[in-house]
């Protein structure tokens, strides 16, 4: 990390601090913040933390998710608390256009930004990154700034379970984005007291029935496999959406479940909400599904998992989603 002295150095006294983190915040971004505020706090700063929008009920017992300010219920609380502060950071999201008209009030102030993420293409906004597109999540370059900080022995119970929880949904459980330093992490933090199979129960053991039932109703009534294209689809229209009672959060993980067929290299979850459709895209192996989400749907994200939207309504977003197909088959083919 580039600076990393200059950034202690500020971290030595006292500071106001704003964490903030994406829309619809996942495990990851989530765990990120959290773990960081409960370091942070241990050094004396104040420290506050923002999101967007409201996280899913399925990570509401992480410890002090209730203290994190949503700014779509309170901006203007939430814009107070951005322009006293000396430090900002961004966790998880790569750019400004990530956090919507928060990032309008973050790009305004004075404070220095510190950006910890492990998204493709960061934008230019901050001060001081900690970044690295190899890491498995945000969680685990929290883990690499405490470590920076000559701080490991503060790991406590509490960040170890904050962090462990966004390294457990950003890899799938270990599926994915995995290294032998991640590995090496995950040892530690278990050392740490970190119940692994605890963890393991509260975020994915954790489903009502009507959750699992929409999971059914997804693999039964709306996947599509075109063969040809190495490609599954899963859609779920706004009527799904009454009948089912979906909330947020409801859908995570469900693109993931394309992948488990052998044939299937490219997935893509196309889901209609009341104002846009969104896609989540993920691929197995070499093929990168950045691209996609960035030329055509206004995304991005990771090789492996993107995401973006559209404004055309489901038909035709699926529509166009298939007659891009054609334009990566080689890829598909090969990958
Ligand atoms: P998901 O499909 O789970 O919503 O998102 C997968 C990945 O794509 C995440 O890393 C997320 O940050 C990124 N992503 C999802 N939606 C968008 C989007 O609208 N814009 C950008 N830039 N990235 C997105
Ligand atoms: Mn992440």
């Amino acid at each position: 990390m580039e600076n990393f002295e200059e950034l202690k150095g500020l971290l030595a006294v006292p500071k106001d601090i704003v964490l903030t983190t994406h829309r619809n915040p996942d495990g990851d971004a989530v765990g990120s913040m959290l773990g960081m505020y409960h370091y942070l706090n241990q050094h004396g700063h104040t420290v506050r933390m923002i999101a967007p929008s409201e996280y899913p009920e399925f990570l509401a017992w992480l410890p002090d998710a209730d203290q994190i300010l949503i700014y779509d219920l309170e901006p203007e609380r939430g814009r107070e608390w951005i322009e006293r502060a000396d430090l900002l950071f961004a966790l998880d999201y790569n750019d400004l256009d990530r956090v919507d008209k928060m990032g309008e009030v973050i790009s305004e102030v004075d404070a220095r930004k510190v950006l910890v993420d492990h998204h493709l293409l960061p934008g230019a906004f901050p001060d001081y990154s900690l970044w690295d597109v190899d890491a498995s999540s945000t969680c685990e370059l929290v883990f690499d700034f405490i470590a920076l900080m000559g701080d490991k022995r503060r790991i406590n119970h509490r960040i170890g379970d904050c962090l462990f929880t966004g390294i457990l949904t950003d890899t799938g459980s270990f599926k994915y984005s995995t290294s032998p330093k991640l590995f090496r992490i995950v040892a530690e933090l278990l050392e740490m007291g970190v119940n692994d199979q605890q963890l393991q129960d509260l975020i994915f053991n954790s489903m009502d029935e009507k959750g699992l039932r929409l999971l059914g109703h997804c693999l039964y009534n709306r996947m599509e496999i075109l063969e040809e294209y190495h490609t599954g689809i899963i859609t779920l229209t706004k009527e799904d959406y009454e009948t089912y009672n979906i909330q947020r959060g409801d859908t995570e993980g469900i693109v993931n479940f394309l992948l488990k067929l052998k044939n299937v290299k490219l997935a893509a979850f196309i889901h209609e909400q009341p104002t846009i459709t969104k896609l989540s895209l993920r691929s197995k192996g070499d093929f990168s599904v950045q691209e996609i989400a960035r030329d055509h749907f206004k995304g991005g994200g990771h090789k492996n998992a993107s995401g973006g939207a559209s404004f055309i309504g489901l038909n035709a977003t699926v529509k166009k989603f298939k007659s891009l197909l054609p334009e990566y088959k080689d890829r598909l083919a090969k990958a």
